[in-house]
């Protein structure tokens, strides 16, 4: 060990004052390296060894998964395990990994299984998997500078502007989700759109209130986020949706006058490009004309939708994406990488810097050295600290190509489309709104089964195929009635899968519908 601190001396040895400084470190009580605290291994091949008996483990696992539970409930003696006293002393490397492999990898929310379509969750990648390790491993600081990280997530932002047929020079930053991102977006819109000056004032200097338009169908990121930006769930107006659970234009524009005429101020409109419920994309052109001729932020929610951008054969779904002056989606839905990633785009760079941009003393921007030009993406958001998610949408769309996600979203849409015609074909199953995209949305039905109680038989089916760990869906409530839906986002289900499922939820369905009494208890 002492050897090794002779080494670092000769590697610096040619600044002559860290010498002298490692000469006088020398007389420090603290005198052999080997004394001294660090969390790398005392021993690396044995960890080494340890990190490559993970990495078959969880290979081993992926290839495997299909054998495997969806999704199994936390035994009693499981959820006991992981609440035990905080460890004083070491257990060991080898402990802790036993842990894991006993306690936790077989209770996750299995969304990587092929037979997973529960709300909208990707499955993830092998190789996205590599490339987060990677990015763990080197460990950089992804708030910008002069790094090669802050140029891969500038290309990644690069590229989906392209994708997306936003303008070259758009700025953007990944985020942790959809949540992040279309919050951050939100943020810009109430700093552009303002009218005074909201960083230094705050909304305790709004001569008017500020009023945000949305459907009745937007996801609920949007209600928090009025709710953390300070304007209020009464700064939301949520417009109601016409038979295709899109934004009603009449009455968005009713409102939007109804506002102005009342004093108030509209600034932004958030439009749906694949509503988390049906899939429904509102009428992005219209919109974003309103949004024109009434001076509103237009930001567009494409938190799957958008990537439809990618397939050639569906990419006219979301026509009119490309006007939005902030988009929002994620890359661990319909990209299927690792959670989490999540990408903002923003067609006024200066507006997005405007929201976001801060200095402080200790982070002095510099011409030269590692904050050379400044830290662009703590510049574009709130975080300071900030991982590497760039590297794993730059390392997947360099291993398999933009062409191969646009067909995986394209076979995504098929299987959705074939699950449709089982449905269509089978007297018990009845679909309850047309197929949008990727998602289906449908229910059991025997004719000796009341309406009413239809609610109570798909819910209970859609707990069983749960708990059966053969199959993970979930349900939702579409104009009162409560159905089973489907969202795939699912690189590795196959045909069959959909077969396996339509043929459970009759099974299923008969079986519940058998059991009269459960209702009259739960009824
Ligand atoms: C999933 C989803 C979100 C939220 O994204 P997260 O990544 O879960 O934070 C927002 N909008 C829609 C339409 C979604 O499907």
């Amino acid at each position: 060990m002492k050897g090794s601190n002779k080494q670092s001396k000769i590697a610096f040895g040619r600044f002559t004052r860290n010498e002298e400084a490692a000469e006088v470190n020398m007389a420090h009580p603290i005198e052999a390296a080997a004394d001294q605290l660090t969390l790398d291994p005392e021993n690396w091949n044995e960890l080494r060894q340890l990190g490559h008996r993970m990495l078959d483990d969880i290979f081993n696992h992926l290839e495997t998964l299909r054998d495997q539970p969806v999704w199994q409930p936390l035994p009693e003696q499981v959820r006991q395990a992981i609440r035990e006293p905080l460890p004083i002393a070491a257990q060991g490397e080898e402990k802790a990994y036993q842990d894991f492999l006993h306690d936790v990898l077989p209770y996750t929310t299995g969304n990587r299984h092929p037979r997973a379509w529960g709300w909208v969750r990707g499955n993830g990648t092998p190789f996205a998997m590599l490339a987060e390790m990677l990015a763990a491993g080197i460990n950089t600081h992804a708030a910008g500078g002069q790094q090669a990280a802050t140029y891969v997530e500038e290309q990644v932002i690069a590229w989906f502007t392209q994708i997306m047929g936003m303008p070259a020079g758009s700025s953007g930053i990944l985020a942790s989700g959809g949540t992040m991102a279309n919050l951050l977006g939100l943020a810009v819109a109430r700093q552009a759109k303002a009218g005074f000056d909201i960083r230094r004032e705050g909304l305790q200097g709004a001569q008017q209130p500020l009023i945000i338009y949305c459907s009745t169908e937007t996801h609920m990121w949007a209600r928090k986020s009025v709710e953390f930006l300070g304007l209020g769930q009464k700064s939301l107006r949520q417009i109601p949706v016409d038979e295709n659970f899109q934004i009603d234009l009449g009455a968005l524009k009713q409102q939007i006058q109804m506002d102005r005429a009342a004093g108030l101020r509209p600034i932004a409109l958030i439009a749906n490009a694949g509503t988390v419920n049906t899939g429904a994309v509102d009428d992005l052109p219209a919109l974003a004309k309103i949004c024109r001729h009434e001076d509103l932020w237009f930001h567009v929610d494409g938190a799957f939708g958008a990537l439809l951008k990618l397939s050639p054969r569906y990419e006219h779904l979301v026509a009119g994406i490309e006007q939005a002056d902030s988009l929002a989606f994620d890359l661990h839905k319909w990209m299927y990488q690792q959670f989490e990633v999540g990408c903002l785009l923003v067609r006024d760079a200066e507006a997005h810097a405007a929201t976001f941009a801060s200095q402080a003393s200790y982070l002095e921007t510099t011409t030269r050295g590692m904050l050379a030009d400044g830290l662009s993406f703590s510049d574009r958001g709130i975080e300071l600290s900030r991982s590497f998610k760039a590297l794993k949408v730059w390392m997947s769309l360099k291993a398999y190509g933009a062409t191969l996600h646009g067909q995986l979203i394209e076979q995504n849409i098929e299987q959705a489309k074939y699950l449709v015609s089982l449905i269509q074909g089978h007297p018990e199953l009845e679909l309850m709104t047309p197929r949008s995209m990727n998602i289906v949305c449908f229910r059991y039905r025997a004719q000796d089964v009341f309406n009413k109680e239809l609610d109570q038989v798909n819910r209970e089916i859609v707990l069983r195929l749960q708990e059966s760990g053969e199959f993970v869906v979930s349900g939702t409530t579409l104009n009162g009635n409560y159905v089973i839906r489907i969202a795939n986002t699912n690189h590795r289900s196959r045909i069959e899968d959909f077969e396996a499922l339509a043929a459970a939820v009759v099974a299923q369905g008969r079986l519940v519908a058998a059991e009269e009494p459960v209702f009259a208890i739960e009824g």
